[in-house]
């Protein structure tokens, strides 16, 4: 679960995936406790967009066998519930932002 850089305050899940899907424009992590904005780490930006690519994986069976589509589509929704629900234990938090490149 993602610390504060600033306070050192252990955010919970249910703070770590509010504080996601209301990300400010500058990518921006405002912390529930002293206020104050912090970035996601590029190291777990990454491996939460290898965790996000887990999603497509159902389309790839699909290419090999035919598989009913809405079989597809349930597991799409199945993999994207477990990466939402997961993710937290992935995010780390940074002072500053890092650059993908
Ligand atoms: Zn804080």
């Amino acid at each position: 679960m993602p610390t504060c850089t600033h306070c050192q305050t252990n955010w919970t899940w249910k703070q770590t995936i509010k504080k996601t899907f209301k990300l400010t424009l500058s990518g921006k992590l405002i912390c529930p406790v002293c206020g104050k904005g912090q970035y996601i780490s590029l190291k777990s930006r990454k491996k939460i967009g290898f965790l996000n690519m887990l999603i497509l994986l159902p389309l790839l069976l699909n290419a090999i066998a035919s598989v009913n589509p809405l079989i597809i589509i349930g597991f799409m929704v199945l993999l994207f519930c477990f990466c939402v629900a997961y993710m937290p234990f992935l995010t780390e938090l940074s002072a500053e932002e890092e650059p993908l490149w």
